[in-house]
C-alpha cells in the first residue's frame, strides 16, 4: 500500500501501520512498554534529545506504539500531525496549558460536554477569559470576539442536547481574523466529519468514545490541520520556532503540556484504541442506523415531550447537519412527559445500560442533570436548554429491532 493511492476510511485505518517497518512480520503494532530507550553512540542520544534527529528518549513524550495510534489518527482527520494524550481531556488541557497565556480571550460554545465546562471555569480563574456564546449562529460568535481572542472552540454536535455549531461559518470568520478554529469532533468522529473541511485549525477527539469505541481504554488526541498560519500566533516561544511555522504549535504542545504536564497515553491502552478504530466505520454506521430508528419511534409516542437527535427532521439544524457529516452520530437525548419518572423509566430498560460514557458497543443512558450536569447547578444547566429530566442515549451496536422494541416497552408504565 503506497501513500499516494488514495483509499477509503477503513481501507485506510487498517494498513496505516504497514507503511513503516513491519516489527517480525507482527501484523499489530506491538506494544512497546520500555519506559526509556536505549542508544549505542551517546552521541546520537543527544542528536535525538536536541530535535536534530527523530527517536525516542522516554515515554513521557513519545512511545512506538502511541506514534503508530497517531499516525491512523493523523490519517483519519486528514492532518499535518497529531499528539495522543491519556484521556480527552488531556487533550484539550492541552490547548490551554500549551497555547493561551494569562489576558488571553477565547470564544467557546455555550453548548459543552459538562467537563469542558467546568475546565474554562478553572482557565477563568487563572486569568484567561471566556466568553460563552450560542455557537449554533456565527453571528454570536463574531460579536464576542475581542482583540486578545487567540482561540475559537466548538464542538461539532454538542453533548448532550445536540445543537450543532455553524461549523462552517466559523470557520470562514477565523480564517479572515486570524483566530485559531478548535473543534472537539468527538461526536461526530473524523468518519462521519472531517473539521478540516470547515477550516479548522486544531481537532480534538476522546479516543474513549468511537474511535476506541469498546469502553476499554481511555485516550485523547489533537490534530494540526496544517491551515493556521502560526507565524501569525503571538504565543509561540522562541525554542520552538527552529523548524518552519507549521510545525511550531504541534513542538510547542508536545513539550508545554505532554512533556510538562505529563498526560501521556500508555502503550497498552493505544493499543485497545488501535484495535477498536479498525472497525469504527462499521460500528458507526450500525449505530446511526439504530440511533434513528429509537428516535423516530420515540418522537412518534405521545408520552414522550421532546426527542433532540440531528438526523431528525424536527432538529433546528438539520439541514446543515445532512449538509455536513456523513451521517449523524450515535447520541441523542429526550424528555418524558409529566408523570413519567426519568429514573423509573431508565429501570424498566433491559438492554439500555445506567451509566456514564458514550460510544461503547453497548447501549448506554443517563439522567444527566442529576449526573453529568449536576455540578454546574440548575440555572447553568437551565442555559443550555437541559431539563431535569432529560435522559441521554450512546446507542450501541445493539440489533435494531431489539433496542426500539427496549426503549418502547419502557413506556408502558
Ligand atoms: C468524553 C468527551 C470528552 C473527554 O474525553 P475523555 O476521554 O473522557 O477525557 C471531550 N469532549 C467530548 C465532546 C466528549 O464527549
Amino acid at each position: 500500500m503506497t501513500e499516494s493511492k488514495k483509499y477509503g476510511f477503513t481501507t485506510t485505518t487498517l494498513h496505516s501501520d504497514r507503511q513503516k517497518t513491519i516489527e517480525h512480520g507482527s501484523l499489530h503494532k506491538p506494544i512497546h512498554t520500555s519506559v526509556t530507550f536505549g542508544y549505542n553512540d551517546a552521541r546520537e542520544l543527544a542528536t535525538v534529545f536536541q530535535g536534530k534527529q527523530s527517536g525516542y528518549r522516554y515515554g513521557r513524550q513519545g512511545n512506538p506504539t502511541v506514534s503508530a495510534l497517531e499516525d491512523k489518527i493523523n490519517k483519519m482527520e486528514e492532518g499535518l500531525g497529531t499528539i495522543c494524550f491519556a484521556t480527552g481531556m488531556a487533550a484539550i488541557g492541552a490547548v490551554t496549558q500549551a497555547l493561551l497565556r494569562e489576558g488571553d480571550h477565547v470564544v467557546s460554545s455555550a453548548f459543552l460536554f459538562g467537563n469542558t465546562n467546568s475546565l474554562w471555569q478553572t482557565v477563568g480563574i487563572q486569568g484567561i477569559d471566556v466568553s460563552m456564546v450560542d455557537a449554533t449562529d456565527v453571528k454570536n460568535v463574531e460579536a464576542a470576539i475581542t482583540p486578545a481572542t487567540r482561540i475559537v472552540f466548538v464542538e461539532t454536535i454538542a453533548n448532550p442536547r445536540t445543537q450543532v455549531a455553524d461549523l462552517a461559518r466559523i470557520g470562514k470568520l477565523c480564517a479572515e481574523r486570524g483566530i485559531v478554529y478548535i473543534v472537539d469532533n468527538t461526536m461526530t468522529s473524523p468518519y462521519l466529519f472531517k473539521p478540516k473541511t470547515v477550516n479548522a485549525s486544531i481537532v480534538i477527539n476522546s479516543l474513549t468514545k468511537s474511535i476506541g469505541g469498546h469502553g476499554n481504554a481511555l485516550g485523547g488526541s489533537l490534530t494540526d490541520t496544517g491551515l493556521f498560519d502560526w507565524s501569525r500566533f503571538p504565543n509561540i516561544l522562541e525554542t520552538y520556532k527552529r523548524n518552519p511555522a507549521p510545525q511550531w504549535a504541534l513542538a510547542q504542545i508536545r513539550a508545554k503540556a505532554l512533556r510538562d504536564f505529563g498526560g501521556s497515553l500508555g502503550p497498552e491502552a493505544a493499543h485497545h484504541l488501535a484495535v477498536g478504530s479498525e472497525t469504527m466505520a462499521l460500528r458507526m454506521d450500525r449505530e446511526c442506523k439504530n440511533a434513528l430508528a429509537v428516535t423516530q419511534m420515540l418522537e412518534a409516542d405521545p408520552r414522550v415531550a421532546a426527542v433532540y437527535y440531528p438526523g431528525l427532521t424536527s432538529h433546528p439544524q438539520h439541514a446543515i447537519s445532512t449538509e455536513l457529516f456523513r451521517a449523524y452520530g450515535s447520541l441523542f437525548s429526550f424528555e418524558l412527559k409529566d408523570g413519567i419518572d426519568c429514573f423509573d423509566y431508565l429501570n424498566r430498560l433491559k438492554l439500555g445500560v445506567s451509566a456514564s460514557n458514550l460510544g461503547d458497543t453497548r447501549t448506554l443512558v443517563i439522567p444527566v442533570s442529576h449526573t453529568i450536569f449536576y455540578e454546574m447547578g440548575a440555572e447553568r444547566r437551565a442555559s443550555m436548554g437541559i431539563a431535569e429530566s432529560l435522559i441521554r442515549v450512546s446507542i450501541g451496536i445493539e440489533d435494531t429491532d431489539d433496542l426500539v422494541e427496549d426503549f418502547r416497552q419502557a413506556l408502558d408504565a
